[in-house]
């Protein structure tokens, strides 16, 4: 595959001819973006994968920003062209199935405009409510690190920080504190954002309402974002982070449950604010527990063949701490884990930072950047015994994907807002599960057949299950994943991207 630069048509424009073997490609590129636009193998290369390793879709050009007026020109030029070409906002790349390609089109790398000074600006006050306005290209970790100067925090996070917020409010951004704050997407306020048609619009639920409910959870299909205002309060210093074990499926799931409820009722300061849940099924990976009590946990992994792991963390500071302790406390006691309650006492960014741990190590180790098959999924509370025992039992510990980290915890529908593009399942409460494989090379289609044994499990047994962060192979299954949100979806599609210009490598529309 050869691609080749037309200079002689460059005063009026840019033309990429990018010639296969069978066929000739050409793309007609906005000439004032020449400095910016890169063909060389390098940058092909880094938009041709991502962070899964399993899909590889080779773009035609690749833009470096260094301004939002950069990315407007980029799209408006599509937009007007006869033969418009497509382009994906990339943030990081951490997407695992080539969302964030585009093969023959134009890969933006956003975090080009990181160049052009941090764009995080703090704003707001006491009275009407504290805000960051970040650019779409900014890291959480840096978001974060920029807030706690100012003893102000974001309220709702991802597990890992080092994503893109554009990224992450193009899915939904879930974690631990979901439950409490709902997804990330629920806790902004305004959005600026190009549309497919290279328009740059301010949009929030007061204005340009429709533009700002569809970019939320919107798979990168409306618009890029190029600023959103994330909502802020005071940030603890502080984080009482707790592990509780579980032999059996069901009472880790009313504990998890119960903490859950807490909030419901009780006043400031509110707690838990994280509360995730994770299976333990290999008896060689108990790092994290103590070595005295290892050679327990593992012979008990033996006996059941999957333990529930709790995990909960409270935030504080000196002023909340004897109360927090009381609470915790009465609160444990009401619940029916295993005796040993395994308690770390870390700093606020500690804790939130806490993958960035695993993944030095394992970059140390070279396993950060090898495949992951992941599948991430949302479960109706009505089925997820059935999921229990039909997925991790039947699935993971009889085929022995016991090295898996798989993830597990509950959340409340009415802390999303049902006018974003977000799909979630229909029950009150219904729960995530994240099978976070990494795998060689050559065997990652080993633990892809798993997570497609997983969902004709749930379609068999009639779970309705949501994919999240998900690739669908079809529109069709497209259409079925948004039910009866599609309408909406496509009528957006057609008033804010009707090109169908943008995040091609979603697959929804390209
Ligand atoms: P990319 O992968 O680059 O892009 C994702 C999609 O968004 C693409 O379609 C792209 O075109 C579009 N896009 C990118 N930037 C913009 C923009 N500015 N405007 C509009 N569209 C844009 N997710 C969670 O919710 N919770 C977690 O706890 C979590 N943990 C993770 C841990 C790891 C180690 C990894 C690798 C991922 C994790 N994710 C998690 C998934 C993550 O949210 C997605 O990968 C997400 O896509 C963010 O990654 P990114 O910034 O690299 O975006």
């Amino acid at each position: 595959m050869v691609a080749k630069l037309n200079f002689q048509s460059l005063q009026t424009c840019l033309v990429l001819i990018y010639m296969f073997t069978s066929s000739t490609i050409s793309i007609t590129l906005p000439p004032d973006l020449k400095d910016k636009i890169h063909i060389d193998p390098d940058a092909i290369k880094a938009a041709s994968t991502d962070y899964g390793h399993i899909v590889t879709q080779t773009p035609a050009a690749v833009l470096f920003p260094s301004s939002v007026e950069d990315l407007k020109t980029l799209i408006r030029f599509s937009f007007n062209s006869s033969v418009p070409y497509t382009i994906a906002a990339k943030g990081r790349g951490h997407s695992v199935h080539g969302e964030a390609m585009a093969t023959n089109g134009v890969v933006v790398e956003m975090r080009s405009l990181v160049k052009n000074g941090s764009r995080i600006v703090i704003g707001g006050d006491k009275a009407s409510g504290f805000y960051a306005d970040v650019g779409g290209e900014q890291l959480w970790i840096d978001v974060l690190n920029a807030t706690v100067q100012k003893g102000l925090t974001p309220v709702s996070w991802t597990d890992y920080l080092y994503l893109t917020v554009g990224g992450t409010l193009s899915n939904a951004g879930i974690s631990g504190q979901t439950h409490l704050r709902g997804p990330q997407i629920n806790d902004v306020n305004e959005l600026d954002v190009v549309t497919g048609k290279g328009e740059l619009v301010t949009c929030s639920k007061q204005q340009n309402s429709e533009l700002f409910y569809a970019v939320l959870g919107g798979l990168g299909q409306f618009g890029i974002i190029t600023r959103a205002r994330i909502v802020l309060e005071p940030a603890n210093q502080r984080v009482k982070w707790y592990r509780m074990l579980y032999t059996d499926f069901d009472t880790f799931n009313e504990d998890q449950e119960t903490l859950m409820a807490v909030n419901e009722s009780s006043s400031t300061p509110q707690f838990p604010n994280y509360l995730e849940g994770q299976l333990l099924m290999d008896p060689n990976s108990l790092d994290v527990y103590p070595p005295e009590d290892r050679p327990r946990i593992a012979s008990l992994i033996k006996q059941y063949g999957i333990l529930y792991v709790l995990e909960t963390a409270t935030y504080y500071d000196v002023g909340t701490k004897h109360y927090v302790d009381k609470k915790l406390h009465q609160l444990f006691n009401s619940l029916s884990s295993l005796p040993d309650i395994y308690t770390r006492d870390v700093s606020y960014v500690e804790f939130l930072n806490r993958v960035h741990t695993d993944e030095l190590i394992l970059r140390q180790k070279g396993l950060w950047d090898v495949p992951h098959p992941w599948l991430n999924l949302f479960i109706p509370k009505s089925g997820i015994q059935a999921f229990n025992n039909g997925v991790f039992k039947n699935i993971l510990v009889k085929q022995n994907f016991t090295t898996s980290i798989v993830l597990v915890y509950p959340m409340y529908r009415n802390k999303w807002d049902d006018n974003m593009s977000a799909v979630i399942p229909d029950e009150e409460i219904f729960y995530t599960a994240g099978f976070l494989d990494a795998s060689g090379f050559d065997n990652w289609q080993v633990f892809d057949n798993k997570n497609k044994e997983i969902l004709e499990f749930c379609d068999k047994a009639g779970i309705k299950v949501k994919k999240y962060l998900g690739y669908h192979d079809s529109k069709e299954e497209w259409i079925n994943h948004f039910g009866s949100k599609w309408k909406t979806f496509l009528d957006r599609k057609n008033q804010f991207d009707p090109k169908m210009i943008l995040s091609p490598g979603q697959k929804i529309f390209n």
